[in-house]
């Protein structure tokens, strides 16, 4: 719990802009390019995103159930030049996560970096998603995002 404390310390710090203003409450941070950190559960991996994402979705599909272990996932792409990480990881089929808490942290790919948004420090983290995939597989009681792109199963 200690280390949590300080990693929120640490982040509000961080986030705060010249005139002492939570910035990423107001979206700033994004827009500014500032750097977003994330972590998993136990701090052994920590990583940094410049700027915006490109994009972020919600995903239902079976393989996202799984991995989070919950309804859904919630990621972010950012250019892979935007993201370093610190830290031990193992990877699954692409999913790297850390092996000391299990947390699922991201996917890298060539030229992304797909991070899981629940491991952004920041929580809420004024990123909306712009679209839903695998809909087909959505928990009956949430309901379509309207600011969001449907589709049934993966998108386009
Ligand atoms: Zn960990
Ligand atoms: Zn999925």
């Amino acid at each position: 719990m200690a280390k949590v404390r300080n990693l929120e310390k640490d982040t509000a710090i961080n986030e705060t802009d010249a005139a002492g203003t939570p910035a990423l409450r107001k979206g700033a941070a994004f827009r500014k390019g500032k750097t977003i950190t994330g972590s998993c559960l136990c701090g052994a991996v920590k990583f940094t995103v410049k700027g915006e994402p490109i994009r972020t979705g919600l995903c239902h599909c079976h393989d996202c159930r799984r991995t989070s272990g919950s309804a859904f996932a919630m990621f972010s792409i950012w250019d892979r030049s935007a993201f370093a990480c610190t830290g031990p990881t193992k990877t699954y089929e692409g999913r790297s996560f850390c092996p000391s808490c299990g947390s699922r942290v991201f996917s890298l790919r060539p030229g992304e970096a797909e991070i899981m948004a629940g491991t952004l420090d920041r929580a809420p983290t004024d990123i909306t998603p712009g679209y839903e995939i695998w809909t087909k597989r959505r928990e009956h009681w949430l309901h379509p995002l309207r600011s969001a792109e449907q589709f049934e199963g993966d998108a386009g």
